[in-house]
């Protein structure tokens, strides 16, 4: 057992002997329901686990183990990770994904995570889902062509996104020094990054005539294709990025760029304890089916109450520590702790506030399979609602009510 949760244990153990000696502090403000739940309301033996326990696993989810008292039903689990996904590794990079089929709460989205050396290059292809990325580590090339025949080629570093829609064939190659790492997203839960159109695949399983014909070659130009996908293999340095661009300049150019720079926007909102840019068609205008929001909370923040009435969100934990409760009718509340590597899910109009439990600032992306992004804050709800409606509802003090920040302030405290 780590320090951390030894501490909390005997916190627990200290309150218990109390809360066990009197009754359960049942229908109480913090511990609201009938049966009491909560560690609270136990004796250090009802709440012991004996096991069998991973106790490294079990130390990471301290809100799995002793949830607040708050806490209540049974919602289908909000946590999943990159961190325990098997990795393909090949020469040139790797990937590992998550998809509705490992992460029931994940059917709007899935999520790939994937690396590539430098020179390391993911495979000319195509697929039925539209395909969102973030940088989150180097740099990588990317190469699409649109519908019209119109090529775009740019080089992307750290909180930088692109964006292909569905069917329009990319790849992607990893820059020196060290290639990159990157968070990819698939506007479907059941998509997966195992089974894409590879263009190695399809000249392999066409008859050498029929290629010979439709490229105008003669009949043993492709007597040395690969007889088997690459998807991801070790090429060589893509060399300068305007080559690049000059050699496929011959279709017109794209009217909007397929890469965007998260990272670099202005932030909608910032204060003292966090900041959120957002990124959805309105300014990363091919972002047709996915809106993203890039969250840093700092330490001893929280992310306000919200909820989203237009898309579930997917989360992918970039940096630091927080905790999550997401609340649903029912009542349903469940609490979750959530770490780098780490996925979130919040279906939409569930409401949830997200808190920093490091000394470290949290960072955290979320996508939203939508085409703008939209969010409804709790405070901003509440005051801009009659003050005598809220005060009777909650039963406290109209005056009270008026001091809520009604500003939506994204991040408290401000
Ligand atoms: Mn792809
Ligand atoms: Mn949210």
């Amino acid at each position: 057992m780590d320090p951390l949760s030894r501490r909390n244990m005997l916190v627990l153990s200290a309150a218990g002997a109390t809360a066990a000696a009197t009754t359960a502090h049942a229908a109480s403000y913090g511990n609201p329901d009938e049966p009491a739940q909560g560690a609270i309301n136990a004796s250090t033996g009802a709440r012991r686990d004996p096991g069998p326990q991973n106790s490294m696993l079990v130390s990471e989810f301290p809100d799995a183990f002793s949830p607040p008292p708050t806490d209540v039903g049974g919602m289908a689990q909000i946590w999943s990770s990159f961190n325990n996904a098997p990795r393909r590794i090949q020469a040139g990079g790797w990937a590992r994904q998550v998809t509705e089929a490992d992460f029931p709460m994940s059917e709007a989205v899935s999520g790939v995570n994937m690396r590539l050396s430098a020179g390391g290059i993911r495979e000319l292809h195509w697929h039925q889902a539209a395909e969102w990325g973030f940088m989150t580590y180097g740099g990588c090339r990317v190469t699409v062509l649109d519908e019209k025949g119109r090529a775009y080629v740019q080089d992307i570093g750290v909180g930088d996104l692109w964006y292909f829609p569905a069917g329009f064939p990319h790849s992607l190659q990893g820059l020196g020094p060290d290639g990159c790492e990157f968070l990819l997203i698939f506007d479907n839960g059941r998509a997966s990054e195992f089974n894409t159109l590879l263009v190695t695949d399809w000249f392999a399983h066409t008859p050498p005539e029929v290629l010979a014909l439709n490229f105008g070659m003669p009949s043993d130009a492709f007597r040395a294709i690969p007889p088997h996908d690459l998807w991801i293999f070790q090429g060589k340095s893509p060399g300068p990025l305007p080559a690049a661009q000059a050699a496929v300049d011959s279709g017109g150019v794209p009217p909007h760029p397929f890469t965007f720079s998260l990272g670099g926007m202005t932030p909608r909102r910032s204060n003292r304890s966090g900041n959120v840019r957002i990124a959805d068609s309105t300014v990363f205008k091919v972002s047709k089916s996915i809106a993203a929001a890039l969250e840093t909370i700092r330490p001893g923040g929280i992310r306000e109450m919200h909820w989203h009435p237009n898309a579930d969100e997917w989360q992918y934990y970039v940096k630091g520590q927080g905790r999550m409760t997401v609340f649903n009718a029912g009542p349903q509340a469940q609490t979750m702790d959530f770490r780098p590597g780490d996925i979130g899910v919040v279906k939409r109009n569930y409401g949830h506030y997200l808190q920093n439990t490091g000394t470290s600032d949290l960072v955290m992306v979320a996508v939203f399979k939508t085409d703008q992004y939209a969010e409804i804050s709790l405070s901003d709800w509440l005051t801009h609602t009659p003050p005598e409606m809220v005060a009777q509802t909650l039963n406290i003090d109209p005056a009270l009510v008026r001091r809520f920040p009604s500003d939506s302030p994204g991040f408290l405290p401000t």
